[in-house]
C-alpha cells in the first residue's frame, strides 16, 4: 500500500471513523493513493482547489461520500438477512422510505432530463405507463 497523504489528511480520515485503507480502497479501487496529498482524489487539488497552507475543503465532502457508499454497499450485501430480522413496523417504515426515495430520484432525473420515461420504467421493472402514472405529473 502506498500513500502520500499528509499527516493532517490521515488524521482527518481517522477522526471520521474510517481507516486509511478503507478510504483509499473505496476511492481508488486499489490500495494505492493516486490523488493529491491533501486527500482529494484530484491529484491537482493543492494549488488549484486551495493553497498549500489552507485546509482541503474537498476531503470532508469526500469522507461523507465514502461513508455513504460504504453503507449503501453494506445494505445491499446484507439486505436479505436484515429484512428477515425486521418487524412489520420496520418493514413498513423502510418501504415508505424507499418509495419516497424512488419518487425523489425519478423527479430529479426527469427535471434535469437525464432519463426518459422508457429508461426509468425499465430500471424500475414496470411499464412506461405505470411509471408515468405513479411518478409523473409532479412539476
Ligand atoms: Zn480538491
Ligand atoms: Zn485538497
Amino acid at each position: 500500500m502506498t500513500n502520500t497523504l499528509t499527516r493532517a489528511a490521515r488524521e482527518t480520515i481517522k477522526a471520521s471513523g474510517l481507516t486509511i485503507r478503507a478510504f483509499i480502497l473505496e476511492n481508488q479501487g486499489d490500495e494505492n493513493w493516486h490523488g493529491d496529498d491533501c486527500g482529494c482524489t484530484d491529484d491537482r487539488c493543492i494549488g488549484f482547489h486551495h493553497e498549500e497552507h489552507e485546509e482541503c475543503g474537498c476531503l470532508p465532502v469526500l469522507i461523507e461520500e465514502t461513508k455513504k457508499q460504504m453503507s449503501r454497499r453494506a445494505l445491499l450485501e446484507n439486505a436479505d438477512v436484515a429484512l428477515e430480522a425486521m418487524s412489520l413496523e420496520e418493514l413498513a417504515h423502510l418501504r415508505a422510505a424507499i418509495e419516497g426515495q424512488i419518487s425523489d430520484s425519478v423527479q430529479w432525473m426527469r427535471k434535469y432530463g437525464f432519463w426518459t420515461w422508457e429508461s426509468i420504467a425499465q430500471r424500475l421493472g414496470v411499464t412506461k405507463q405505470a411509471a408515468q402514472q405513479r411518478y409523473g405529473r409532479v412539476r
